[in-house]
Parts: C-alpha cells; sequence; structure tokens
C-alpha cells in the first residue's frame, strides 16, 4: 500500500483542492511548479545549506536514559527543539520562502496559532528581505505575547484576527482571504501538512528531512535504520509528517500520532479531531473536521495553542483511516505532568505541544529492546506561564 500522495493530491480518499475559483491560477501555478523548483540542483544546494548553517541541521537524536528506564525501552528523542527559533517550523518556511522567490512573489502571508509558525515566517522574511504579514487570533496574542514581540521585531505586520474563537482556524480563513484579494504578488506559506494540494505535500517534503536524518543516526547509533516506533504529536501534522515519511510504507514501523484531548475527549473541551471528526473540508482539503450534525466546524480546544484545530491533515486522516497509524489522545493533564517528567529526568523543558507526544508513552506497552523515536518538536521558552500556572495550581490543590 502507497501512503503518500498520488497525481491528484489525494491521501486516499483525503485531501485535493477545494478551493474559491479566483486562487485556482494560484495553486494550479504552485502544483506544476514545486516539485521542479524543489529538484534544481541550486534550490537543493541553497536549501541544505540554509539547513545547515542558519537552522543548525542535523538535530542531535538523543538517547534519553532516564526516560528510557522509566518506559522499558530503547527511546531516542529527535531533538527538532535545537532548531534556529525553537521548533520544527522553520524546516518549512525556509524552504517556502527559496520558493516563493523562484516563483517571483513579493510578499508573504501566513497564519499562526502558537505564534511558533508565524516567528519561523517573519524570520525568514527578514532573512531574505521580504514584506511579511501574519494572522494571528486575538485569544492566541494574548496567550502568546512574546512570540508576537519577536514577530514584529523581525519586521512581520501582526494583523490581529476577531473572528470565531479568535484562534488558529480564524487566523487561517483570514490568510485565505488575503490570498484571494492579492493573488499576483503574494505566497502564502502555510504552517503546516494542510491546505490544498499541494501543500500537504509539499510542507510534508520539506519536514522530511527530519525522517531522512532519523535514518541516518539511528544506523550509527543503533546499527540499524527502522526504529519499532515513531511517535510525533498532531496539530495540523507537519512534525509527524516528517517524522512517518521515510517509513510510511515500512510497515515494520509503528506509527504513532498523538492529538490533543484538552479536557478529555468526550468533555466537549477538546482538539481531539481523528477521535471525533467527520468526513469533510477545511481550508481547502477534504479531511477529518470537528463538526455539529449541522456540518458547522466546531470549535477547538487544548492547553496548546498549536494543537487546537478542529481538522487535520490528509495524510494523517488516511494513515488513520487504513489503520496504518495508531491515534492516540492525550489531556491537558497528561501532557502537563509529562512535561513535567521530561523536564526533571532529562533537563530538557518541552513545547506544550510536544507534551502531549510525551503524554503517550504511558499509554503503550514496550518491550526493553524496542527502539522508540519521539520527535521534540519544539521547545517550552513560549510555554512558561501556562507550566509556571499550572504547577502552582496543582500545587495548591495538594495543600
Ligand atoms: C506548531 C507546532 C506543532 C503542531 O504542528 P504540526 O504541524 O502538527 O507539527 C507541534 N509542536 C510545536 C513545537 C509546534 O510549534
Amino acid at each position: 500500500m502507497d501512503y503518500n500522495v498520488n497525481g491528484e493530491g489525494y491521501y486516499g480518499e483525503f485531501g485535493g483542492a477545494y478551493i474559491p475559483e479566483i486562487l485556482y491560477a494560484n495553486v494550479k501555478n504552485l502544483r506544476e511548479r514545486y516539485l521542479s523548483i524543489m529538484s534544481e540542483e541550486g534550490f537543493r544546494t541553497e536549501f541544505d545549506a540554509l539547513l545547515r548553517d542558519y537552522v543548525g541541521r542535523p538535530s542531535p537524536l538523543y538517547y534519553a536514559s532516564r526516560l528510557s528506564e522509566k518506559y522499558g525501552a530503547r527511546i531516542y528523542l529527535k531533538r527538532e527543539d535545537l532548531n534556529h527559533t525553537g521548533a520544527h517550523k522553520i524546516n518549512n518556511t525556509v524552504g517556502q520562502i527559496l520558493l516563493a522567490r523562484r516563483m517571483g512573489k513579493s510578499r508573504i502571508i501566513a497564519e499562526t496559532g502558537a505564534g511558533q509558525h508565524g516567528v519561523a515566517a517573519a524570520t525568514v522574511c527578514a532573512l531574505k528581505g521580504m514584506k511579511c504579514i501574519v494572522y494571528m487570533g486575538e485569544t492566541d496574542i494574548a496567550r502568546q505575547r512574546l512570540n508576537v514581540q519577536k514577530m514584529e521585531m523581525l519586521g512581520a505586520e501582526v494583523r490581529p484576527v476577531t473572528s470565531g474563537n479568535r484562534t488558529l482556524k480564524d487566523a487561517t480563513n483570514e490568510a485565505i482571504r488575503d490570498w484571494c484579494c492579492n493573488p499576483s504578488d503574494t505566497h502564502y506559506i502555510i504552517g503546516s501538512t494542510v491546505g490544498p494540494h499541494p501543500y500537504p505535500d509539499m510542507v510534508a517534503r520539506f519536514q522530511s528531512v527530519i525522517s531522512a536524518e532519523i535514518q541516518k543516526q539511528l544506523l550509527q547509533q543503533e546499527g540499524r535504520q527502522r526504529p519499532d516506533y515513531l511517535i510525533a504529536c498532531v496539530g495540523g501534522g507537519s512534525n509527524a509528517a516528517g517524522t512517518f515519511y521515510h517509513y510510511l510504507d515500512d510497515a515494520a514501523v509503528s506509527l504513532v500520532a498523538v492529538e490533543a484531548a484538552g479536557l478529555g475527549v468526550e468533555s466537549g473541551h477538546t482538539a481531539a479531531t481523528i477521535h471525533l471528526g467527520k468526513r469533510g473540508i477545511i481550508h481547502g482539503s477534504r479531511t477529518f473536521v470537528m463538526q455539529d450534525a449541522h456540518g458547522q466546524i466546531t470549535e477547538p480546544y487544548s492547553v496548546s495553542a498549536g494543537l487546537d484545530y478542529p481538522g487535520i491533515g490528509p495524510m494523517h486522516a488516511n494513515l488513520a483511516a487504513t489503520g496504518r497509524a495508531r491515534i492516540v489522545a492525550v489531556t491537558d493533564d497528561d501532557a502537563l505532568r509529562a512535561a513535567m517528567e521530561l523536564t526533571r529526568l532529562e533537563g530538557i523543558i518541552p513545547a506544550v505541544e510536544t507534551a502531549h507526544a510525551l503524554g503517550a508513552l504511558d499509554k503503550m506497552e514496550f518491550r526493553r529492546e524496542d527502539v522508540v523515536v519521539l520527535t521534540l518538536s519544539g521547545r517550552g521558552d513560549k510555554d512558561m506561564e501556562t507550566y509556571v500556572e499550572y504547577f502552582n495550581r496543582t500545587r495548591s490543590d495538594e495543600n
């Protein structure tokens, strides 16, 4: 079975490009050119050099010995948190800025939830001297001040979005609206493996450097390229797509995608899209969408601003529907506990999104010799307020 995208932009029954007429020319142009641009030698050379010297790749594959002891397996952490700007998002924005320039675009727009993608987009725009506008929900602006300040210092304009829940979905709607008004000079840098074809495939390819490195690093450190388990959190799905990419068709490798359960899958306050979603269309692609009986998209909730999205990338919808990946839902509480555990066992403060992937360890059964690679998608600096508030609260509950 082939779990990658087909020529029409579908992963099984998911994906495609459901877009307004006004964007046809743009999306068509991108679809026709992305693969050839990405395979040009000049592009590859520039992309690889920036990943190495600017982003700091390869990111280490770190054997976490105390975490391994705790869970009874050989656990490695793929350290995307050590990248420039603190998460995996920069791999994709570096790729897309180079692509935008080769397509003759002068203006960049982006959406952001937690602000990590906004910062990564603003960073590459500063690097290449391009105009950058970032759409961000007001709720997220309030909970992610530091990232807003970084984007502004980098020269981006942050436009507050006041529709809906004022989070990632709403910011994405506004970015798409902007693109409709400015189709000729603007490239829209989508931050995850979502949106109309070719975005999910393009973003997965830029992020696939993660699994290409895992193969090499595991061979060196374990004497084999293939782990028993790959674990990653999923918001839209880009760090998971990058982690799984070169292993998609290798059935010997178990893929585990972890989504945010919020207060609990059945609580009504959740972002467990794959558990609860029904087939529908969101932001240009057919996938699982959280919706009510009338097909209205329901508002997601998670403690993590990077995971509260009511859709899921089409690659992951297909991995779930076909049973290729196991989908685990982790609550706010379990994620925050797992963040504290990693901090105390390994001296690494993870992003609250990543903490969900860590929270899945506890829900799995390993054999001692199993090799597990968990992608540490980002660092926790941006989440310190969330952590401090949570641990103060739990401490006072105990007293
Ligand atoms: C944005 C983000 C995520 C979620 O996005 P994906 O596209 O699903 O990877 C996860 N972790 C971190 C640190 C992020 O910044």
